[in-house]
């Protein structure tokens, strides 16, 4: 096994949230510092979340035993009689009637472990994950243009040698604080419909209306060809498409543009100036770029832009995207989704479909093809064509699915649902079993950054006496079915390094020495020796003959909008004191304080015209849903939109499922409301 460390030190590992893995050091009492040994936060900086992280270790509300229909069971008990409903119920339904539901939040080894459970031990199409909601169309984007999809294809520190960054989508200020440490103070660009703690000091802030950021993107382009900013030698020697996008953008003349968005045209101009006229400049997206129906479009059209500015594949410059769950980066590689096989290639590719299996001991033909994306899968529970079982590791859906209302009925509709969490979240509080288990620092596992660099969070506490670790929950069940499974993390990821070997995401060189010695490794590793690669697009794109591509898009509206009924669009996002479903920050005493409840923040102008003010209790109505909460008023927000945070049971009653047609990226961040206050 791994060296913990001196039972008496500081053990060094990672935050358990976001996807910037902030190093930290824990203590044997549990204290917590900042390690100034990784980049990621290399200013010694945590945000209120890290500094808080060991509260969840002795909360009072953790699972420490298993749970069979609501009563304490022992592990023998209940995996027993997970494993002998699932033979049940594909006896009698078949394979694809047992589905996996899986996190990003999970480590690189949990992540290739569900995939191989689904697929090996389960036979299984039916397997995505919550990533799907979180950058999936990022990822389509990047693979469309670049051949790749890394993140940041370059290390975070490069961003400091950027003259001038353009951030669309994303409040880093809130979600990443450190984060904001590495981006230039003097020219950063953001565009945000809120002017957020990320936008109100930032150089220049775009404040497009909600849904579309991609006609943004397209006026901006339009700009630097009008204006004779586009790289013409790179265009020429480095892309292959631009003709096709540049008679494309004809019809998006810089005033529809402000028609359509409400930023001024002197204001995008301005933008588009500052990003030519720098030496290095850097474009980044976010998950408001990314989570609309159109949202592989949108990220595709922010591309265009960086590549007519000749930014990708060179130092200092690029594109990226910034990934938010703790292992947004690595959850996505190693087959826990439903398109794709270990090494972040696609399930449906012979050679990878033969050297997988080589490595798993089955015959290529017996694995399962593509299965439904996250939010198809889960719309499908219970239907007479869908899963009749469900099994959720490190997920949250009942909060974090969008039409939530709906799918939680679907939940229970299913015959059988069994979750693996930390705590009873909302979704674990509807199964039938149970499973408690370990948490960040009381397990050792990998986990890739959103620079694409592989990291090695370390046990440092023993966890309570009945509590396993995903692993071995995963290892139990498989037992029953006749299969061996590793559950020692490290010869799980000397396993997923073969699966993957040859991939895209080859980790064939990582080791979790290396990972200690180097503090991380960056993937494409292909061989021992190797020393990884912080820059993988330098001598050319992923691609067959290493051009980037142009893709031509077009903008289209929202999937849904605003009319008499539903007069104002809802926007959702996250607030610094809490990550994602909240299920860990909302049990966090400091965390719950800052942000105890949920909320609309509405503009003074709208509230005034609603009679709404502040602390006044108002309903959020929408197609699919209503919900009370509590107004706040700003004029940070558009006089036309609201925002409600999505870490409470609530916001995504109201989000819009459309999805896209590419990532199957569902469209949380615009649908229509009505608001009124409550009488
Ligand atoms: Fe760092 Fe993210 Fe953890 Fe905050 S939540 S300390 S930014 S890793």
């Amino acid at each position: 096994g791994l060296a913990v460390g001196p039972a008496t030190g500081p053990v060094a590992t990672h935050c358990p949230y976001c996807a910037l893995q902030c190093g930290m050091t824990i203590g044997a009492d549990l204290s917590i510092a900042p390690r100034t040994d990784i980049p990621a936060n290399a200013a010694g900086a945590l945000c209120q979340k890290g500094w808080t992280a060991a509260e969840l270790l002795t909360n009072g509300e953790r699972l420490t035993t298993p749970l069979l229909y609501g009563r304490p069971a022992s592990w023998e008990r209940a995996l027993d009689h997970v494993a002998a409903r699932l033979s049940a119920i594909r006896a009698e339904h078949g394979p694809d009637a047992v589905a996996v539901f899986g996190g990003g939040g999970l480590t690189n080894e949990k992540a290739y472990q569900l995939g191989k459970l689904a697929r090996v031990v389960l036979g299984t199409s039916q397997i995505d994950y919550n990533g799907r909601f979180c950058m999936s169309s990022a990822a389509a984007a990047s693979i469309r243009a670049f051949g790749m999809d890394r993140g940041l294809p370059f290390p975070i520190t490069d961003l400091a040698e950027a003259d001038v960054v353009l951030l669309a989508g994303a409040n880093v200020a809130e979600t990443m604080p450190p984060f904001v440490r590495h981006l230039p103070a003097e020219r950063l660009i953001v565009v945000d419909p809120r002017r957020t703690p990320t936008a109100r000091p930032a150089w220049l802030h775009l404040q497009p209306a909600p849904g579309t950021d991609l006609a943004l993107a397209l006026g901006l382009l339009h700009l630097a060809v009008a204006e004779g900013l586009v790289d013409e030698p790179y265009v020429a020697e480095r892309t292959a498409g631009f003709d096709e996008v540049r008679t494309s953008l004809a019809s998006w003349w810089p005033e529809r543009i402000e028609r359509i968005t409400g930023v001024p045209v002197p204001r995008m101009r301005q933008a588009v100036r500052a990003l030519a006229a720098a030496r290095r400049a850097v474009v980044l997206t976010g998950r408001g770029a990314e989570q609309h129906a159109k949202g592989t479009d949108t990220v595709t059209a922010y591309i265009n832009l960086a590549l007519a500015l000749g930014l990708p594949g060179r130092h200092g410059s690029g594109y990226g995207c910034l990934t938010g769950q703790g292992n947004g980066q690595g959850g996505r590689e190693h087959g826990q989704k439903a398109d794709q096989l270990p090494g972040y290639r696609s399930i449906d590719d012979p050679a990878a479909r033969e050297h997988v299996a080589a490595v798993w001991g089955v015959d290529p033909g017996d694995l399962p093809g593509a299965g439904r994306s996250a939010y198809e899968l889960l719309d499908a529970l219970g239907t007479p064509a869908g899963p009749r079982a469900l099994l959720v590791f490190g997920s949250n859906p009942v909060v974090s699915a969008p039409r939530s209302a709906h799918v939680t009925g679907r939940l229970g509709a299913l015959d059988l649902l069994v979750v693996a969490d930390v705590v009873l979240s909302e979704t674990a509080a509807l199964a039938e079993v149970v499973f408690p288990v370990t948490q960040w620092a009381e397990e050792t596992g990998t986990m890739t950054n959103l620079e694409g660099r592989v990291l090695l969070r370390r046990r440092a506490v023993a966890p309570p006496p009945d509590v396993r670790t995903d692993l071995e929950v995963v290892q139990g069940l498989a037992a029953r079915f006749g299969h061996r499974f590793a559950a020692d993390p490290r010869e799980v990821f000397d396993e997923l390094r073969r699966a993957g070997a040859g991939g895209p995401a080859d980790y064939s060189g990582i080791t979790y020495e290396r990972i200690e010695e180097e503090k991380g490794v960056f993937w494409p590793c292909p061989a021992p020796g190797h020393p990884g690669t912080p820059r993988p697009f330098l001598d050319g794109f992923a691609t067959p003959d290493g051009r980037a591509r142009f893709v031509p898009v077009e903008h289209r509206p929202p999937a849904e909008e605003t009319d008499d009924d539903y007069p104002v669009h809802l926007t959702t996002g996250r607030v610094l004191a809490h990550y994602q479903s909240g299920a860990q920050t909302r049990r966090i005493g400091p965390l719950a304080e800052a942000v105890p409840e949920p909320y609309v923040e509405l503009h003074p102008d709208l509230a005034e015209q609603l009679g709404i003010v502040a602390g006044d209790l108002v309903r959020v109505r929408g197609r699919r849903g209503e919900e009370q909460v509590v107004a706040r008023i700003s004029d940070a927000i558009r006089r036309d939109t609201v925002f409600m945070p999505f870490h409470w049971e609530g916001a995504n009653r109201l989000t819009n499922p459309a999805l896209d047609p590419t990532s199957r990226m569902p469209e949380f961040k615009v649908c229509a409301v009505r608001v009124e206050r409550v009488t």
